[in-house]
Formats: C-alpha cells, structure tokens, sequence
C-alpha cells in the first residue's frame, strides 16, 4: 500500500493510556509548531518504510502488544488511512488516532467507521496565539474538539505541550474556552526546547484542575 511511513516504534508504554502499544510515525504535517519534536517527518520526503513489512512484523508481535498507535506528523493527511486502519483492524488490536485536528471530516469518517478505539487531539494553545504557534487557523481543530465531545463511540483525550510561549493566563483561557466540557485533558513538559520547571507545571496545572475531570500532566 502507498503509505507513507517515516518511522515506528515497536513497544511505547506510555502512548496509548494503560496500555502496551507499538507506534506508527505517518511523515508530513500541515502545521509548523515551534517546538516540533518530528522536525524530519514533517515532509512526505521523510524516510519511508513499506507498510507491508511493518505490519507483517506487527502479526508476529502481536502477542506483546495491546494496541497499535498511528500517529505523525499528521496521520488525517495520508489518503490511505483508511485502507492503513482496516489493514491494523485485522490484527485484533486496539488502535489510537494522534491527531492535530485539522481534519475534522476525517476524524468523524473514521470514528464513525468503527477504526479508531481512542483519540488524542492537540490542543497547542488558545486561538489568538494558535496561528503563531502553529502555523495554522484554529477553526477546523475547534471543530474536531466539538465533534469529539458531541460523539460517544470512543474515549478520547485533548492534548496540550506547555511550550514557553503559553501562560498561566493562557492555559486558564483554553481551560474554560474550549476544553470545559471534555473527559480527559493531558498537560505535557515540552520536551524539545527550554520550558517550565516541574514545580512551574504543577502551580499552572493547580489553576485549571477543575476543568475536566481527568487533567493529568504527563513528561515531568
Ligand atoms: S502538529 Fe505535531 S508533527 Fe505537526 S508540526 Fe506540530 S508538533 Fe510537529
């Protein structure tokens, strides 16, 4: 199948929540965010793998694993997520969407289509700094947030990287703006450049707790 795959992980423990998953690396992503940690895979230029190889080792690994995670780069991208799913459905494991949203048809085609069994959306920052940090509008991954908690066929989780250019003040505004109303919202460290200390997490963490019921900080 033509897909383009800039990479994978065989074993994360920490990519699909309570679950042992392996990882699939999608190259190209439509956003350019400051802190990217997949720098190299944000063109479909990237390395690539052959999908048939990968998943033939994914059938004989499939005994250690839970769940598979497709991610990028930006999986919603790829024309043939599709065909990619329905390939990892036939293995029997649970699989994950990394997504940054900007694609909110095709989130809902594939939920809906019963191939996803979780989702992880980036919420990368409110929607007058969204532009600045990611290269792109805000609108279509404001949709996939309302799509997401409209919907009840998965359980999903909204994701946010505390680069330094989001404040305190920042993360109150998405706490109470877009994320009130979701189950689940991760606060990560940055990982890729200078950000908050630990302790400056948990004080920014402590001011929007009540917005969800889960807020779990992830990376320090
Ligand atoms: S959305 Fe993800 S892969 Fe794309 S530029 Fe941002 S951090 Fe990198």
């Amino acid at each position: 199948m033509p897909i383009k795959i800039a990479g994978w992980q065989k074993l994360s423990l920490i990519d699909y929540p309570d679950k042992m998953a392996a990882v699939i690396f999608l190259a190209g992503c439509n956003m350019r965010c400051h802190y990217c940690h997949n720098r190299h895979i944000l063109t479909v230029q990237a390395n690539q793998l052959s999908f048939d190889e990968v998943l033939s080792e994914l059938c004989q690994r499939k005994a250690w694993l839970d769940a598979v995670v497709v991610s990028g780069g930006e999986p919603t991208l790829s024309p043939n997520l599709i065909p990619l799913l329905q390939s990892l459905r036939s293995l029997g494991l649970l699989i994950k969407l990394d997504t940054n949203g900007t694609r909110p048809a095709v989130v809902r085609q594939v939920i809906e289509a019963g191939l996803v069994d979780y989702v992880a959306l980036d919420v990368k920052a409110p929607p007058r700094k969204h532009l600045a940090i990611t290269g792109m509008s805000m609108e279509p991954v404001l949709a996939t947030v309302k799509y997401l908690k409209s919907q009840k066929r998965v359980p999903y989780m909204l994701r946010t990287t505390l680069t330094p250019r989001l404040t305190t003040s920042d993360l109150l505004e998405m706490g109470h703006s877009i994320i009130k109303g979701a189950s689940c919202w991760q606060i990560q460290q940055c990982r890729t450049i200078g950000a908050y200390s630990d302790a400056e997490i948990r004080a920014m963490v402590v001011t929007v707790k009540n917005c969800a019921p889960h807020v779990v900080v992830k990376g320090l």
